[in-house]
């Protein structure tokens, strides 16, 4: 009963220990108690070596043997014996038991003890101390494989969680590289409508100019052709009138007709002539509201009769761009004559503007006329662009070439019905140097 007793206690120490050595400390005292061995080897299973590896010994050899002689010995035999059955508890050839633990279809390891016979009051307390031991190193071994599957995951995680950092960096770093690139191609679409509407722009300058050219040619040989033969005509047509002094008023009224439309033939070969005048021009600094007087006092008669009233509103101390005063002039005077024609209504009236803003003059010339349609104010400066009757089309188009090569800008803006304004931009030079 007693050694039932200890026992009972002796497996509940096995089942509580902490570790393998401890479980097998409380067993070897069990099997001290009940088999009185010579000797104990506990052999523990290596799954991985797949081989026994010594566990726990106890020697009290009266042959006086070396342990380390001994734990070899068992150690292989065991081993052998183990290839050949291990299931089966059975004498070895050192005079030895070997008794294989096994636990739920798993071996876990050995128990060699170097006795005779298991007495036989001691069978039933040994059989249940190799069924404890066998239960409680597998329970052991599992926690063990437990914990290093566990570390494993452990160390999984760690370096599953290193790779996600890695590629939320990467992400990041595309995503900016991504917003960049869209930057960089909005950039450059922008730039290449820049350029495309640039090229447009200096095409369109090129094919003007270049009927321009043509036109001035054309009108340069025409003049010459013609000027001699229409001056004869108007001297003769001069010579037929004085003879007439008087007489024949219907006459006279027709051939006033043909006076006035050789004048008009005139005044159409000047203005296409003007295309082709040299490229070269005065380059002097330019009194804007001087000139801007000029125009109203050539034009005050014409408007007067037209009942049309224009008003100036001069900016004082402007300062002075560089150019041709005369070509100025003949800009501004374009530009009134339209006006003139254009503001044919009750209470009409002209403004012309002068102002200086950022280095540039700014004439303004707005009128209360007809207005132009959208659809005309496109073509507006294109040579031979008209809507008159009796109208050229190249008033503007001289305008721009002369304000342009000014190095400045013309400009239009319309209301139909309402009135027109043309804005002319002048860059201001301190010195007026020919480039
Ligand atoms: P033209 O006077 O011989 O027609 P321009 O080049 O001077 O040639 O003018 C071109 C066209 O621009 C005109 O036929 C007219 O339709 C329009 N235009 C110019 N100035 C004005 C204005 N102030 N108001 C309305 N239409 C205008």
């Amino acid at each position: 009963m007693t050694i039932m007793n200890d026992l009972a206690c002796t497996l509940a120490n096995m089942m509580c220990a902490g570790s393998v050595e401890q479980t097998l400390s409380f067993a070897l005292a069990s099997l001290l108690t009940l088999t009185h061995p010579q000797w104990v080897c506990f052999l523990l299973w290596d799954a991985d070596l797949k081989r026994y590896i010594i566990g726990e010994t106890w020697l009290h050899d009266a042959e006086s043997r070396h342990p380390a002689a001994l734990r070899r010995l068992v150690l292989g035999q065991a081993n052998t014996a183990y290839l050949s059955d291990p299931h089966t508890p059975r004498w070895l050839g050192t005079n030895g038991w070997y008794h294989p633990l096994n636990a739920k279809g798993t071996h876990v390891g050995a128990l060699c003890l170097g006795i005779d016979q298991i007495p036989r009051e001691a069978q039933q307390p040994y059989d249940l101390l190799v069924r404890s031991l066998s239960q409680t190193l597998y329970t052991n071994a599992r926690l063990e494989e437990a914990e290093r599957e566990r570390a494993e995951l452990e160390s999984d995680r760690e370096r599953l969680e290193q790779l996600l950092r890695a590629v939320e960096d990467q992400q990041r770093t595309i995503d900016h590289l991504l917003v960049a690139e869209r930057q960089l191609s909005a950039s450059l679409e922008a730039k290449v409508e820049e350029r495309t509407a640039a090229l447009r722009a200096a095409q369109n300058r090129l094919i003007q100019s270049e009927k321009l050219a043509v036109i001035g040619q054309l009108a340069s040989s025409l003049a010459h052709e013609l000027n001699n033969p229409l001056q004869a005509i108007e001297s003769g047509l001069g010579l037929v009138m004085t003879q007439l002094n008087g007489a024949a008023p219907e006459v006279r009224a027709d051939l006033t007709i043909i006076r006035q439309e050789l004048e008009r033939i005139q005044t159409i070969f000047r203005q296409m002539l003007d295309f082709y005048r040299p490229v070269s021009h005065e380059h002097l600094p330019l009194d804007v509201n001087a000139i801007c007087e000029g125009v109203r006092i050539l034009m005050r008669k014409r408007l007067h009769d037209a009942g049309i009233s224009l008003r100036l509103q001069l900016t004082d101390h402007l300062p002075t761009p560089c150019g041709d005063s005369n070509q100025i002039k003949q800009v501004l005077l374009n530009l009134m004559l339209n006006a003139a024609e254009a503001a044919r209504r009750e209470a009409a009236h002209i403004q012309l503007t002068t102002a200086a803003q950022d280095q540039t003059v700014i004439i303004t010339l707005a009128d209360n006329g007809a207005g132009i349609s959208p659809e005309h104010l496109p073509r507006l400066f294109e040579p031979l662009f008209t809507t008159k009757m009796r109208g050229l089309g190249l008033g503007l188009a001289i305008s721009r070439e002369i304000i342009e090569r000014h190095g400045g800008s013309i400009g239009v803006e319309s209301v139909l019905g309402a009135g027109t304004t043309f804005q002319i931009k002048l860059p201001v030079k301190e010195v007026c140097d020919r480039e």
